[in-house]
């Protein structure tokens, strides 16, 4: 089996065993649990369009391990054209689910560590290469979806991991046995944890020697005995448990999740460990999977940001003003920005280069561009969409109150747009624009576009040590001949 279909992914779901809190009680069974439906739902979509002809082209890769048929989400990326297709696979899931899949961090992680394996190994005789290749091969044989965690606590954020004064901030081996590790620590901000059967953890900065041990990558089940996640809250969240809101919620189907993942004393194998001690290693991990993550930005985020641009200019007609020259000139910047950000994701695929493992690596500075980038647009983009749609975005009554006999003939007639239009239309197309500048949805496309696969300065960092000064120095003293 390679490609699970969406039924069977959500019932492989059901077998495992997760231990999650949600509003401070252990949920029985997180699969159909309405908090997390919509975030199932969504990585379900990754599967679903696999299934489909239309979009095989796009869903699906031959594995280079296997020489088998498989979802692109568990590919090593072959060529730069794989590269490029990750990006449009992302728009299109943004534009199928207005929401983060969740399943790109798996992705991205296989990636980054299948190459720095490959590396280790050469330095020092390591045999990572054979365990990340194990696990990627059983990965797409059975169509898993991985976490990628890489996102320690990090508490004193002045102090390297070793520094700390509770020293599983970072997380760490705490215990070296004959058979395997046994870690403790946690990583937050974990996406699609709670959909995930795998968690692969890597360090999330780069690292001294004396953080020999934190220098750790590895993955387990997500259902390991040790592993606890507790969900974070979103914007409105609890208005999925509310009766009668299938419009308030704004988009009743698909949403996305993050939690709280804690490792307590959790035992890693042998054959799943990928990186132990080797310290050095630790910043290029980083390094690769921060730049693949960020180019995966400009295509989710696009396609995210073509659907509250179709809202904005929906609510534009709804309101019986499309041809408004202010209107039709703001829906142009909208569309300006949100083509930059695809156009970064296209472009640092393109220049992509072959790593030593084999797969290939995007261009480093323009990634990081791309993810500066999609830290201010859909902020633009978000302010853009609320001016079209005016003050009644958040000050719409409940849809309760338009189904009440009593007040639903009057909230009908006064909140009626364009007159050829239902208001229910009207209240649906409002929702969904609050629901991604304000609501579950804007956890992934406006707070996770800021800090997402890295704060700004992240980026910054980078752009600094990849723009390459030196170079533009010398051209202006050729142009201007002054002297070297
Ligand atoms: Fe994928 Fe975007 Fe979600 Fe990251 S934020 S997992 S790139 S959809
Ligand atoms: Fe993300």
């Amino acid at each position: 089996m390679s490609l699970m279909t969406g039924e069977e992914y959500v019932e492989s779901l059901r077998k495992l065993k997760l231990n999650i809190y949600l509003f401070g009680e252990k949920l029985s069974n997180p699969v159909d649990n309405p908090m997390l439906v919509p975030s199932r739902n969504s990585v379900k979509m990754t599967y679903d369009l696999a299934q489909i002809p239309e979009y095989q082209n796009l869903m699906t890769a031959t594995s280079n391990l296997t020489g088998e048929k498989i979802n692109r989400f568990t590919h090593l990326h072959q060529s730069t054209e794989d590269l490029v297709k990750k990006v449009k696979m992302q728009r299109l899931l943004g534009q199928k689910t207005a929401s983060c899949f969740q399943r790109c961090v798996g992705m991205d992680a296989i990636n980054a560590v299948y190459s720095t394996a490959y590396e280790v190994d050469k330095e020092y005789n390591t045999n990572y290469l054979d365990n990340i290749t194990g696990f990627i091969k059983y990965v797409q044989k059975n169509d898993l979806t991985v976490d990628g965690a890489m996102t320690d606590p990090k508490g004193d954020r002045g102090l390297s991991p070793s520094k700390q004064a509770d020293p599983d901030l970072f997380l760490r081996v705490v215990e070296r046995r004959p058979d395997g590790i046994v870690v403790r620590g946690a990583k937050a901000h974990q996406t699609g944890i709670c959909n995930s059967h795998e968690v692969l953890v890597m360090p999330t900065v780069s690292m001294r020697p004396e953080d020999k041990d934190y220098a750790v990558a590895f993955s387990v089940p997500v259902d390991t005995e040790g592993i606890m996640i507790v969900v974070g809250r979103q914007s409105c969240d609890t208005r999925k448990l509310e009766e009668l809101s299938d419009i308030d919620v704004g988009n009743k189907n698909f949403g996305g999740m993050e939690g709280l993942v804690i490792f307590d004393d959790v035992f890693v194998p042998n054959d799943r460990i990928f990186l132990n001690g080797e310290t050095e290693f630790a910043g290029v991990l980083v390094e690769r999977f921060a730049g693949y993550h960020r180019q995966s930005y400009g295509g989710c985020k696009s396609g995210m940001g073509d659907v509250l641009i179709g809202a904005a200019a929906l609510a534009a007609e709804y309101n019986g003003v499309p041809r408004k020259s202010h209107i039709k000139d703001k829906l142009i910047e909208m569309m300006h920005l949100n083509e930059t950000l695809y156009s970064c994701g296209v472009a640092c695929s393109c220049e992509g280069c072959k790593l030593a493992a084999g797969n290939y690596l995007v261009n480093l500075l323009l990634a990081n561009v791309c993810k500066q980038n999609v830290t201010r647009f859909p902020y633009e983009i978000s302010r853009l969409a609320e001016d079209i749609a005016g003050g009644l975005m958040v000050t719409m009554p409940s849809e309760k109150d338009f189904k009440n006999p009593v007040t639903g003939k009057y909230l009908e007639k006064y909140f009626k747009g364009t007159s050829s239009i239902p208001t229910e239309d009207r209240m649906k197309v409002l929702r969904l624009i609050e629901n991604l500048c304000l609501g579950t949805a804007a956890v992934s496309y406006r707070t996770e576009s800021m800090h997402g696969a890295g704060s700004p300065q992240a980026q910054r960092i980078m752009i600094a040590r990849q723009g390459n000064l030196d170079h533009k120095k010398s051209l202006a003293k050729a142009i201007t001949r002054i002297e070297e």
